[in-house]
């Protein structure tokens, strides 16, 4: 890191931006609600099911005195109730043997909790109740520690029977629960907040890696700058290295491009020097008109050649970076065969070298760049007729499937042929053969023609013997890659 390192307070404020703080606050939420919701449904269970308990309770006693009361009056009753209220432990209930409306108390036991409780005379006639059989269950909420519920049954003779019990439920049970809800759902909230955080921050390392390492190529520009590898295969794993991947193809692309000019500025010295040297020649003091005049026009001719040169390196180059822009279609190789053998016809005849175009009957489509492969088809004709003596042949040939989703193009002389010591060297460039010297040429053609096949991801080769002929091949893909 080229600033050095972050202050803590920087830090901080940093990882609060963080994907990774973003993701535990998440994290922490849906957890908080989860955990919300879990203990809300348990409440609801649990105070649901003690209130169940409560009624059944208070209706088996209802059931119990209303048969007492039906077998021996109230005295019976009276029993029953004292009986009850003996057992050690029992909470005291009420009971009590009214008239309908709450008048003529035939029977009545109080417990204090009960005294002076007006409401129920008011309640229990209404529709608040539960109804449960022939009793109706009463909840009356009385404070915040207990309620106090009735049941309440119709007997003969217009009495109406009350069973009522202090219920300290919410109390007993659900006060605990509560608590424990606040001290435990804290302690699970901290504690999943503290690891929550640790585990984003561990899972969110690539992420963080693939910044540091961008920023220390914008920082410093060193380009060799890559994201260490990641012991695991997940997709942020997946995602670091494809950045890498893409760093690599840079670096690649910009060594190539580097090379290149490197390679144009080296091959330009020497045409530049012979042109300025036959421009000294014109320039030298004593130079007749007419020397002058014939200097001039080998400039003229020298500059053209590194003209054409400067635009084939470059092509050449823009190839083989693979950054040359082919404009793809499916097209019929014969018929740049056709042509590119019309366009070389007058050259042949001039040097009587017979050109022929051997062509299959049907179609045979391969997915090129009409111009580019028209291009290489012609710079291999160029150079078998111009490799070829007066009388020689020149035959290009086109096959389908020459090889599984390639087809071929051949372009055959039998001609002067290359020596196998040179034959290995005909596709650098710049390079010419010890022969070919006197004729004219760049010693770009081949490079160009290599560079542009493999760009459409094609192959080249060669076969020849000296004094018989050559053979070169292309191959270019049927279908897009
Ligand atoms: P140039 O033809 O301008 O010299 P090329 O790159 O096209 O450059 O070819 C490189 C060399 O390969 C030539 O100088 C020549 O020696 C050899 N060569 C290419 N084509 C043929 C051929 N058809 N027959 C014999 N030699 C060839």
């Amino acid at each position: 890191m080229s600033s050095g390192q972050p202050e803590p307070r920087e830090h901080g404020a940093r990882w609060l931006r963080s994907f990774a703080a973003r993701l535990n606050a998440w994290y922490s939420l849906v957890f908080l609600a989860s955990v919300l919701v879990l203990f809300v449904g348990l409440y609801w269970t649990l105070a649901g099911s003690l209130e169940e308990r409560e009624h059944a309770f208070l209706a088996q006693k209802l059931a119990e005195y209303g048969e007492a009361y039906r077998f021996g009056g109230v005295r019976s009753l009276q029993a029953a109730v004292e009986r009850d209220s003996a057992i050690p432990g029992q909470t005291s209930l009420f009971v009590r043997l009214v008239g309908r409306g709450g008048t003529d108390v035939t029977f009545a036991r109080v417990p204090p909790e009960w005294v002076g409780f007006r409401d129920v005379e008011v309640a229990l006639p209404g529709g608040m109740g539960t109804v449960a059989g022939r009793e109706k269950v009463l909840r009356i909420p009385r404070d915040a520690r207990r309620d106090l519920a009735l049941a309440s049954m119709s007997l003969a003779g217009g009495l109406e029977l009350q069973v009522g019990r202090g219920t300290d439920n919410r109390q007993v049970l659900l006060q605990p629960l509560r608590r424990a809800f606040v001290l435990l759902g804290s302690a699970a909230l901290v504690a999943s907040f503290v690891g929550g955080a640790l585990f984003a921050h561990r899972a969110a390392r690539p992420i963080r890696q693939v910044v540091r390492t961008a920023r220390d190529i914008v920082e410093t520009g060193r380009l060799d700058a890559r994201v260490p590898k990641a012991g695991n295969t997940d997709d942020l794993a997946e995602l670091a290295a494809l950045f890498n991947t893409v760093l690599d193809r840079n670096q690649a692309l910009i060594r190539a491009m580097r090379e290149s000019l490197d390679n144009a500025a080296h091959d330009l010295r020497t045409p530049l020097t012979r042109l300025r040297g036959t421009a000294e020649l014109a320039l030298q003091p004593g130079a007749t008109a007419e020397q002058a005049r014939e200097a001039l026009a080998d400039c003229v001719e020298e500059s053209e050649r590194v003209l054409r040169m400067l635009n084939t390196l470059m092509d050449v180059a823009e190839a083989e970076a693979g950054m040359m822009r082919l404009d793809r279609r499916l097209v019929d190789l014969r018929d740049l065969a056709r042509e590119a053998a019309e366009l070389y016809e007058f050259v042949a005849q001039e040097k009587d070298v017979r050109l022929q175009a051997r062509l299959p009957q049907g179609p045979v489509m391969a997915h090129v760049d009409p111009v580019r492969a028209r291009q290489v088809i012609a710079n291999l004709l160029d150079n078998a007729i111009k490799y070829t003596d007066a009388g020689g042949c020149v035959w290009v040939e086109v096959q389908a499937e020459a090889f599984p989703g390639q087809a071929a193009v051949r372009v055959h002389d039998d001609g002067m042929g290359i020596p196998a010591g040179e034959i290995d060297r005909i596709w650098t460039r710049l390079y010419r053969g010890d022969k070919s010297r006197s004729r004219r040429g760049l010693g770009l053609g081949l490079s160009l023609v290599k560079a542009v096949v493999e760009a459409h991801g094609g192959r080249v080769a060669v076969e020849s013997a000296p004094g018989k002929g050559s053979t070169f091949t292309v191959w270019l893909p049927r279908k897009g890659a």
